[in-house]
Parts: structure tokens; C-alpha cells; sequence
């Protein structure tokens, strides 16, 4: 998948894009837009909520500690995530930048990760400094996005059965498999996520807003529309920033 993006934006994918975090709120669609900005720019989208998940699915150590955090809709303790970010961002795909989303979370791992990055990409790359976008949406869009999500266990399809519902009740459309809603996002646990949302992670913007670094985007916008104002937020950063010159 990497290398046919590679082909056919080779434009966009020569340069440094640098990191890329996403912020907003469980169903801000922060998923959506890293999808479309590893379409556009042919960087990764490293999620912990998915790196998380595979390690609950594979069984590790790190999967049953955190499994149960996970079911309760809490934020899983910062570190346990260090350790699987930064082997995650070590990886070669990630040397002309990548996409966080879900991470940082808290104050405690943007500050984490500010460090890592000084340590390991800035000293001696020709990496662009972090751009952080802001996904603002509004709560009551939020909660349908959110008890909405469906997903089909045969072929992974997506679905919202307010926004994009299936042809026929809760079953895929294009394999008839009755669709599953993944466990946080029952309607119980939202309300919890939502509050460790607004506890935990408004301080992450706020770290942000202080550096001049958090561009806000109103999400509240079809798909295209939001991305085409992130992909402009994201050409404005890396026009500005200047790589090293290679020696
Ligand atoms: P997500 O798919 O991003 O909604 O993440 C699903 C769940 O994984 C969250 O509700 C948390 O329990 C956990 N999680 C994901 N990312 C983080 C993070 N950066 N810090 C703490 N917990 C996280
Ligand atoms: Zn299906």
C-alpha cells in the first residue's frame, strides 16, 4: 500500500511532512482525516488505540493490562504507551514524519513526547517540527457519531446507522453479516470516555496553544471538506519549515 502511494503522489511524498498529531474529542473523526492524509502525503498513521488493541487481541502482558482499562473506557496509564509509541515511531516509514492519532492524551505524554522527538528526530534530521490540529466538534454530533459506529467482523467495513447506515437493518451490505459495535463505544461507557476526554486530554491543547503550535479546525463538515482544511493547514506548515540541508 505504502509504495503504490508512493507512486502515484510522488510529489507529496518527497519532503518532510514531520509529525502530525490530531486532537479532538472519541468520534471527532480523527481516524477519517489520518486516513486521508496517509492517502495524500504517504506517511503513517500510528494509532495506540489500534496499536492497543492488537496487543489485547495477541494476549501480550501489555494487552491484559490493559484490556480491562480499555472495557472501563479509561485511559490506559502513560506508561504502558511509551514503550509501543516509541518503537512505533523508530520504524524507517516514520523518517519523513507521521501521523499521531489518539496520542498524546495527556500532558504528562505530550511532554513525553516532545523529548523523544528532540532526542531521536530533531538533533540530526531533516524533519518539519510538529503541527498539531485541533478537530472541534459539537457534543450532540459527537454522541450520534459516537453510538452510531458499526463495523462488519467479515470484510471490516464501517458503518454509522445514523450518518452512512447499511441498505438493509444492521447487516453489511456487502456480505449480510449482522454488524458489531466495538465494546467503548457502548452508550455507558461514552459518557465515561467523553469525561476522561474533557478531564485529561483539554490539557494536552492547552500545552499546545502555548507553544503556538494547535491549529483548530471546525469538524463539524463533511469528510471532504474537513480534510481539504487539514491538508491546507498541513501545506502552510511544511511550506514554512525549512529542512536541513543534507550533508
Ligand atoms: P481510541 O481508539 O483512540 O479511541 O482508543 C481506545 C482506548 O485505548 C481508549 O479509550 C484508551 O483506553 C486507550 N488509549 C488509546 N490511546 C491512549 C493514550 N494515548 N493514552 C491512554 N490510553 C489510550
Ligand atoms: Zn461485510
Amino acid at each position: 500500500i505504502r509504495v503504490k502511494g508512493a507512486i502515484s503522489m510522488a510529489n507529496e511524498t518527497a519532503r518532510s511532512i514531520g509529525p502530525v498529531i490530531l486532537l479532538g474529542p472519541p468520534g471527532a473523526g480523527k481516524g477519517t482525516q489520518a486516513k486521508q492524509i496517509v492517502d495524500r502525503y504517504g506517511i503513517p498513521q500510528i494509532s495506540t488505540g489500534d496499536l492497543l488493541r492488537a496487543h489485547v487481541t495477541l494476549g501480550t502482558s501489555l494487552g491484559l493490562e490493559a484490556k480491562a482499562i480499555m472495557a472501563r473506557g479509561e485511559l490506559v496509564p502513560d506508561e504502558l504507551l511509551y514503550g509501543i509509541v516509541a518503537d512505533r515511531l523508530r520504524e524507517a516509514d516514520c523518517r519523513r514524519g507521521f501521523i499521531l492519532d489518539g496520542f498524546p492524551r495527556t500532558a504528562a505524554q505530550a511532554g513525553w513526547l516532545d523529548a523523544f522527538l528532540e532526542k531521536e528526530f530533531f538533533e540530526n534530521s531533516e524533519m518539519c517540527p510538529p503541527v498539531v490540529i485541533q478537530l472541534q466538534v459539537d457534543y450532540t454530533q459527537l454522541l450520534l457519531r459516537l453510538t452510531g459506529r458499526r463495523s462488519c467482523p467479515t470484510c471490516g467495513r464501517l458503518y454509522n446507522i445514523h450518518f452512512q447506515p447499511p441498505r438493509v437493518d444492521e447487516l453489511c451490505d456487502l456480505d449480510g453479516s449482522q454488524l458489531t459495535i466495538r465494546d467503548d463505544d457502548r452508550e455507558e461507557v461514552i459518557s465515561g470516555r467523553l469525561a476522561a476526554y474533557e478531564d485529561q486530554t483539554k490539557p494536552v491543547a492547552d500545552y499546545y496553544r502555548v507553544k503556538g503550535r494547535l491549529v483548530p479546525v471546525n469538524a463539524d463538515q463533511t469528510m471532504a471538506e474537513v480534510a481539504a482544511q487539514v491538508f491546507g493547514v498541513i501545506d502552510g506548515h511544511t511550506s514554512d519549515c525549512k529542512p536541513a540541508a543534507e550533508s
